[in-house]
């Protein structure tokens, strides 16, 4: 007999179930809403792309690319490099497996899943040929190794990779579709998960999901860098978490508070750090100084950090292991080191987050894991979250477009971690209820249910959630299912209520009972409307 197998997601990766869905739908109209006020428009992009995409823009020292990325190939490609492999270790079936890897590699050029190059095609005829050359001990050697040789220098195409961030993505669609032709800064948005195999713990996941916005253009003014943290503060406003917001809920009115006043974060836990981490002018100097100073306290560091040192130092700077803290505290700022034009844009930042009563905490320490940052960083922490407390980490990135082969353009942005945010939201209490159903149709009688199912209709076509139950139920059993699902009201219809046409609408709350006519009923509910 065949066990049942229990599937379970894997690990790292998590279902997310109603009604906690429909909070995360909520956060992310919000932000639709919000990023769409200040003129984003959305971007969809693809979940995977070529993995030197990510290599060349992210980094190929960071610890994403490094070791984070989930990486694939065609299975054709993977089916052929299987044969390869096969063929450098089996003596026995030898010629099956080149014949077999000849056939595969036929099969992968026509349908041009590896690339139809004069090369590649070449390369297959010669395996033809070494296939069709007579076998005999002293040519086996030769001829395997010969067989290995080509199928080694086949182009098999590029390998893939499951986004690990989407800021490269958004370079990319606007390198391909000449976007910079439009006019003035290009502003996008973006909503979809990512992933990174990291180590999963509260707040990390392998599949997480990002609310992201990137500004793309000629112009790198400082108003640019603060028009946009104003836009985050108000999409944090917005859900409840930060001034102005009101707590309990998170779908508070656009309201005075939220939009008009100062976006004061630090006063309800949420807290925004900046910093500059210079240009290509004065980076480099900057890096050569904090390396050597790293190298003379080298030996008051742990190995993660030491092995920074060479491969990444600025991301020492990032260390949360407590021995390092006084050492680090005693290297050379960033600050102290930039070049007048980053020192006169990061005064002029100040300024600008001044003129929208925007309070930060300026942190020297603040470099961020990618490498494509320049100038500007940022990065927004929330309560509730422990070690993982971070709900939003951006930047400057300038020069990434050029990077990427495209026109030379300033670009900067975020990205929002959802899974965070609603984390904090639940943790600090600021997750409104949300009944699952507003109107539970309860039903007796063969006659009753087509009236249910008008009333449903009716009500569902004014945005209420009904249920109507499948099957007659008994009256007391269907009042406590409409109870145990959470509905506000139970609308009861029976011979009575039809003979008399009104109906019986009962708030499960207080028990509290109404009798209404069609019209009524929609009235009242109307006005006591709680769509969450
Ligand atoms: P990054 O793309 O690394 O700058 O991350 C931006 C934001 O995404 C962070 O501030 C987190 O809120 C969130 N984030 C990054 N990695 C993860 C992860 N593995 N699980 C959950 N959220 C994440």
């Amino acid at each position: 007999m065949t066990e049942k197998k229990q599937f379970r997601a894997i690990k790292g990766v998590r279902d997310i179930l109603p009604p906690e869905s429909a909070a995360w739908n909520r956060v992310e109209q919000t932000a639709r809403e919000v990023f769409e006020a200040y003129g984003y428009g959305e971007i969809r992009l693809p979940i995977f792309e070529e993995t030197e995409l990510f290599a060349r823009s992210v980094g190929a020292e960071t610890d994403i690319v490094g070791k984070e990325m989930y990486t694939f190939q065609d299975q054709i490609v993977q089916e052929i490099v299987f044969l390869r492999e096969y063929l450098r270790q089996s003596d026995v079936y030898y010629e099956p497996g080149l014949k077999a890897l000849i056939r595969k590699v036929e099969e992968a050029l026509t349908s041009a899943e590896i690339p139809k190059t004069e090369d590649n095609t070449r390369r297959l005829n010669r395996l033809r040929e070494l296939s069709n050359s007579p076998v005999g001990p002293p040519q086996d050697k030769l001829r395997r190794q010969n067989v290995l040789y080509e199928i080694e220098n086949m182009d098999l195409g590029p390998s893939n990779a499951l986004r690990p961030e989407a800021t490269a993505s958004v370079c990319r669609a606007y390198i391909e579709h000449g976007m910079h032709t439009r006019p003035g800064n290009v502003k996008l948005y973006y909503i979809g998960p990512m992933f990174r195999r990291e180590r999963p713990q509260k707040g990390r996941y392998r599949q997480f999901y990002q609310i992201g916005a990137e500004v793309l253009g000629q112009s790198d003014a400082p108003a640019i860098d603060a028009e946009l943290v104003e836009m985050l503060l108000h999409f944090f406003a917005r859900i409840g978490l930060g001034e102005g917001s009101a707590a309990g809920g998170v779908k508070p009115p656009l309201h005075a508070g939220a939009a008009g006043g100062d976006l004061k974060v630090a006063a309800t836990g949420l807290t925004l750090f900046y910093n500059s981490i210079g240009c290509r002018e004065c980076r480099p100097s900057y890096v050569a100084a904090l390396k050597a100073a790293l190298e003379k306290v080298k030996d008051k560091l742990g190995p993660d950090s030491q092995r920074r040192i060479e491969a990444n130092p600025l991301r020492v700077l990032d260390s949360k292991v407590e021995s390092e803290q006084a050492v680090i505290e005693s290297l050379p700022r960033i600050t102290d080191h930039l070049c007048p034009a980053c020192h006169e844009h990061l005064a002029a930042l100040k300024q600008q987050f001044a003129l929208r009563g925007i309070e930060g905490t300026e942190n020297w320490r603040l470099v961020r894991g990618l490498d494509y940052y320049t100038r500007t960083t940022f990065e927004i922490t929330a309560p509730g979250l422990g070690s993982q407390n971070a709900v939003c980490g951006g930047g400057r990135y300038d020069g990434l477009v050029e990077l990427l082969g495209g026109p030379p353009t300033k670009g900067i942005g975020f990205a929002i971690g959802t899974d965070r945010v609603m984390l904090s939201l639940a943790e600090t209490g600021r997750l409104a209820d949300t009944a699952a159903c507003d109107v539970f149709v309860t039903w007796m009688g063969a006659a009753a249910q087509g009236h249910a199912i008008r009333l449903a209709r009716k009500l569902r076509d004014a945005g209420f959630r009904v249920e109507v139950p499948a099957e007659e139920m008994k009256f007391r059993k269907s009042l406590d299912l409409a109870n145990r699902m959470g509905a506000r009201y139970a609308l009861i219809i029976g011979e009575n209520e039809i003979a008399a046409g009104r109906y019986a609408l009962k708030r499960l709350a207080d028990a509290v009972q109404k009798e209404l006519t069609e019209g009524e009923l929609l009235e009242f509910l109307s006005g006591d409307r709680v769509i969450g």
